[in-house]
């Protein structure tokens, strides 16, 4: 029996499976990571997303945030094989939810219905005044920055910025979910980012299957079974065993 048989087999045995996703998950779908060489990281500066700097500089942050967020990644990207096995898991009562850390919403565009947004979102803006959210597709990106229709403060995008607080709503619910949880699907998150990157240990005696291309933080802690592979690989495989159609 090869690692997958065995995976396949834990999928099957728990009652109360949980996945946790990060941005390996997406990047078959051409959604580009921001750590690392080729990282967006390298090419714009970080600092449109400090919150201080954001609220001084709204217009220019707001430039390079619809550049990366709303031009280049929301337009094209699709759901893959991984985001849509996840889904398929889900709707045969075979995954309790989904807990991400990725803004990209493509979990919810393959059918996932249970999704915890660690991060936020990029769907809804949020105004810094009045707190109003709103779908980003109701305001005219071509004139930034965006501003309330309730109350003309500025809106910001509905993921969290760097050092901003984890939405406390977004933190009960995977908590929850992982209180009960006896198997995590770990799927293309290395573990670096805190405080996501701990999210895993609070599903306590779980077993862990962790589907990545490299070890990670993981590997050697937390991981009971290790399929290093691109996501959308692993979801094939373990979709075959479990007779779940993908296509
Ligand atoms: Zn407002």
């Amino acid at each position: 029996m090869n690692d997958y048989d065995t995976a396949a087999q834990w999928i099957e045995g728990s009652r109360h499976a949980v996945a946790f996703t990060g941005a390996g998950i997406s990047v078959e779908s051409g959604i580009p990571t921001f750590r690392g060489p080729e990282g967006l990281w390298s090419r714009y500066d970080p600092k449109v997303l400090d919150l201080g700097y954001f609220y001084e500089h709204p217009r220019e942050c707001w430039k390079v945030i619809k550049e990366i967020f709303y031009d280049y990644m929301g337009a094209k990207a699709r759901p893959n094989a991984a985001h849509r096995f996840l889904a398929e898991l889900e709707k045969a009562g075979k995954l309790e939810g989904v807990i991400t850390q990725n803004i990209d919403n493509l979990h919810q565009e393959a059918g996932s219905w249970k999704v915890v947004e660690f991060h936020g979102t990029a769907q809804t803006l949020v105004c810094t005044e009045c707190g109003e959210r709103t779908p980003f597709t109701e305001h005219d990106l071509e004139d930034l920055p965006p501003l309330c229709k309730k109350c003309g403060g500025l809106l910001k995008p509905d993921f969290i910025f760097f050092g901003e607080a984890i939405p406390p709503a977004a933190y009960q619910e995977s908590l929850k979910l992982l209180e009960k949880a006896d198997l995590l699907i770990v799927v293309g998150t290395t573990g670096e980012v805190m405080p996501a990157s701990m999210i895993p240990y609070e599903a306590k005696g779980a077993k862990v299957i962790e589907i990545n291309v490299e070890p990670s933080a993981y590997t050697h802690t937390l991981t009971g079974l290790f399929l290093q592979a691109p996501a959308t690989q692993a979801a094939r495989e373990l979709a075959s065993r479990l007779k779940i159609d993908l296509e």
